[in-house]
């Protein structure tokens, strides 16, 4: 993989979930245009349809077989993907003949966020309710003689709250296989890659039945090794088609710091031979650096709210009191600079008066304690990481 593809990690983790950023009620140009690309009701495909040359023909098939709102009813999720894949291979021809040329950035950037993009996909794709009438519990109509659940949280319950509480890492890790499988045909690939997925449907319902993904209770082992095994196939998959360009050999990618989500975990499993990520990973520490980096930014970021939040209230006061007072404002001084300390002071005094009576802190004062040790904590163990490297 090229380099800027390799320093991408976290943008590309961060784009997992960016499909579903675009969902929103309010602004139903965009979320109609999109909300159909994440999944398709394979039950609802007529013979054949998938067969089409293009999304185009293929929702024209759909209408032909009579179905009235096509893309409710089936959805896009394989087409998505591949269009998707598709565009990366032409952004990965354009770069190829690119070299010296300044506008290659650009394509760069184009290409990292159509790869995070289509990792959102194909994760989606690997999670079974994603391609099935039966999304979110049994489908209300259909024959359910074994009686699965028709609970209608079951799918971010699986997705969301289980992989938080019982999925790590090092699970699916394990169980990646070795080296990228070969894709000869993207289209058969991704088209497999769905199948595969909703022929694990029933099994996903006889686990609900008999075990449960219940986030709260201890996880069955099977339930477990079902939830890795479909973030295995989301992660090979993935996997498969960012190595799949033939230009992409060379060094190699590293893994990623895992997120909370279904695509972050998916996305942080692609592109390497096993052997060589460990080796990496044991070689490295810049995983841990960025985790720290985004600790701190995080506590920046805290700090930056406390401080507006009390800068509001003190302002708040002065505008009451100057009300109460009938002041009109005075224009904002900068702080003078502090005078030196007074001459007859003796050093040592000075030392010794450290410090008077502790006036109790409020929650503010603490919390901003409480920021601070943390990072000190982080920028510690950034010390240690420097000096183990
Ligand atoms: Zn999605």
């Amino acid at each position: 993989m090229p380099s800027f593809f390799r320093a991408a990690g976290a943008q590309l983790e961060y784009l997992g979930p960016e499909p579903d950023r675009w969902r929103s009620r309010n602004l139903k140009e965009m979320d109609d245009a999109w909300e159909f690309d994440h999944y398709i009701d394979l039950e609802n495909v007529p013979e054949g349809a998938l067969d089409a040359s293009d999304r185009y023909t293929f929702i024209a098939a759909l209408y032909a077989a009579g179905i009235q709102r096509p893309q409710q009813s089936v959805g896009f999720l394989p087409w998505r993907i591949l269009e998707l894949y598709q565009r990366l291979q032409t952004e990965f021809a354009i770069w190829r003949n690119m070299e010296d040329d300044p506008d290659r950035p650009f394509v760069e950037a184009r290409i990292l966020n159509d790869a995070g993009i289509l990792g959102h996909y194909v994760a989606d794709a690997a999670q079974p309710h994603h391609t099935t009438i039966h999304f979110n519990g049994w489908a209300e109509g259909a024959p359910n003689p074994r009686g699965f659940t028709t609970d209608r949280d079951f799918h971010s319950r699986f997705e969301s709250a289980f992989v938080e509480a019982h999925i790590h890492f090092q699970d699916v890790d394990a169980e990646m296989a070795p080296d990228p499988h070969p894709v000869e045909n993207p289209r058969e690939a991704v088209w497999e890659h769905v199948r595969a997925s909703n022929r694990t449907v029933e099994e996903q319902y006889e686990l609900e039945s008999a075990y449960g993904f219940d986030p709260e209770a201890p996880a069955h082992p099977l339930a477990r090794e079902f939830v890795i095994q479909r973030l295995v196939a989301g992660a090979e998959m993935l996997r498969a088609l960012w190595c799949k360009n033939p230009l992409w050999v060379g060094p190699r990618l590293r893994p990623l710091p895992i997120g909370p989500k279904w695509q972050w975990r998916s996305t942080a499993f692609y592109g390497e031979p096993k052997a060589r990520m460990r080796e990496v990973k044991d070689s490295m520490t810049e995983k841990e650096s960025v985790v720290a980096l985004h600790d701190l930014e995080g506590m920046q970021d805290d700090l930056i709210k406390l401080f507006n939040e009390r800068f509001d209230e003190i302002n708040k006061k002065i505008g009451g009191l100057r009300m109460n007072l009938n002041i009109t404002p005075k224009p904002v001084t900068p702080k003078p600079a502090p005078s030196a300390a007074p001459a007859s002071r003796p050093e040592n005094a000075k030392r010794k008066s450290k410090k008077p009576t502790k006036p109790k802190k409020t929650e503010a004062e603490e919390r901003i304690d409480q920021i601070r040790s943390e990072v000190e904590k982080v920028l510690e163990r950034l010390g240690q990481m420097e000096t183990e490297a």
